[in-house]
């Protein structure tokens, strides 16, 4: 599933339809799934891992690596597919993801943080991502 520039909702009512009710809260309103609760925490099929909102590919499966904090984590996007904002909220300085698409919200970036040679870690929700796994 990936909707056309054309097909992508333009309104807030129009993302409240399509999505459910936990994509939409973490996906549209910024929120955060429980840790260890996701769907792909510890997925380790090969495929492509895709934007649930708009279906844009995001992350292919050999980006993503064991961090143990909780949530699927990536040390690389696909080139251009992610955007980078600062997240001043909760008291901290973070660096929201959103899919550079549908302006969908995907996580968190870290840098420095040593997992893997990249030194990036994409923390990610299950429920903003879809894994579509190769063809065997
Ligand atoms: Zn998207």
């Amino acid at each position: 599933m990936s909707l056309d520039e054309s097909e992508l909702p333009r309104t807030e009512d129009e993302w409240r339809v399509r999505l459910s009710p936990e994509e939409y809260r973490v996906l549209r309103e910024h929120g955060t799934e429980r840790p260890w609760t996701g769907e792909y925490v510890d997925t380790k099929t090969p495929g492509m891992y895709h934007c649930r909102a708009c279906g844009a590919r995001l992350y292919p499966s050999d980006t993503k690596f064991d961090s143990h904090c909780g949530w699927p984590s990536f040390d690389d996007a696909l080139p251009g597919a992610v955007k980078e904002i600062e997240d001043r909220s909760l008291g901290m300085v973070r660096t929201e993801i959103r899919c550079a698409r549908c302006d969908s919200h995907l996580g968190h970036v870290f840098r420095g943080e040593g997992f893997t040679p990249k030194d990036t870690r994409h923390c990610v929700n299950s429920v903003s991502i879809r894994l579509e796994p190769n063809e065997t």
